[in-house]
């Protein structure tokens, strides 16, 4: 141990492993640490898209990686509008990105989900490349979490009162084409006497506490705009969302 490059391999080696037990896993001193190997990270279960509301990659970025003027804020990837896709948080680790939120009836999406930011200002369209590296991700990311394809939801179907990205222009039947997310089949057939289209919008996720509300997060993304109020229409595409929900069971 008197060998300086011996000694110096011990001091590193002594101060990484101080380091792990400072830094790592906590073990409740009030049980006995019976270690199993069975166990995995926990995954989510949804990704939630938004769009950041700015004008550049560079600016979300900075914001991600410190706050908004409501604090501290983060999401695990952004993709910029050439398509260039950027990690600030790690898949194991909860990214503050959705807020107050809650989907089919579980709040905290923070807690059970991926959330993608894409450099958009809310009022352009989403670029091609943008969209090419979305599909691309959301392909990587369901395969390895397991995570249910049908579970890419927006920013604004699990915040309905506050927010509403992605906007109207974002193209969900185009991830629907690629399989994520859900969307009307092509011919809809007229929903059966006694159908409740409030029931079809529960069972899709939407938390129905301003009924309003969660139907302009419904017509944003399935209608192309943001109205507030029942349109010619709806009854089919809900009842035929419901039945591939029920389909999926
Ligand atoms: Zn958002």
């Amino acid at each position: 141990m008197s060998h300086p490059v011996l000694r110096v391999t011990f001091i590193l080696l002594f101060a990484i492993v101080m380091a792990g037990c400072a830094t790592g896993l906590p073990r409740n001193p009030l049980a006995d640490w019976q270690p199993s190997p069975n166990h995995e990270p926990r995954r989510a279960r949804a990704i939630v898209l938004h769009h950041t509301a700015m004008d550049s990659a560079e600016g979300a970025l900075h914001t991600l990686q410190t706050e908004n003027s409501g604090g501290p804020v983060s999401a695990h990837y952004l993709i910029g509008d050439d398509g260039r896709v950027y990690q600030l948080v790690s898949e194991q680790q909860r990214a503050w990105h959705a807020g107050g939120s809650r989907w089919a009836g579980i709040s905290d999406l923070n807690s059970w989900s991926i959330g993608i930011e894409l450099d958009n200002d809310g009022a352009e369209p989403f670029s091609e490349a943008q969209i090419r590296s979305l599909l691309v991700l959301l392909e990587d990311i369901t395969g390895r979490l397991g995570i249910q394809r049908h579970m890419v939801l927006a920013h604004g179907d699990v915040a309905p009162t506050k927010k509403d990205d992605p906007s109207a222009l974002f193209p969900w039947q185009r991830l629907a084409d690629a399989g994520f997310g859900l969307w009307q089949r092509e011919h809809l057939s007229a929903p059966p006497a006694g159908f409740d289209p409030w029931l079809a919008m529960r069972l899709l996720g939407y938390d129905l506490r301003d009924r309003s509300a969660a139907l302009a997060a419904f017509h944003r993304r399935y209608r192309g705009r943001d109205e507030r109020t029942w349109l010619p229409g709806d009854d089919a595409i809900l009842y035929d969302l419901q039945q591939q929900m029920l389909q999926m069971q």
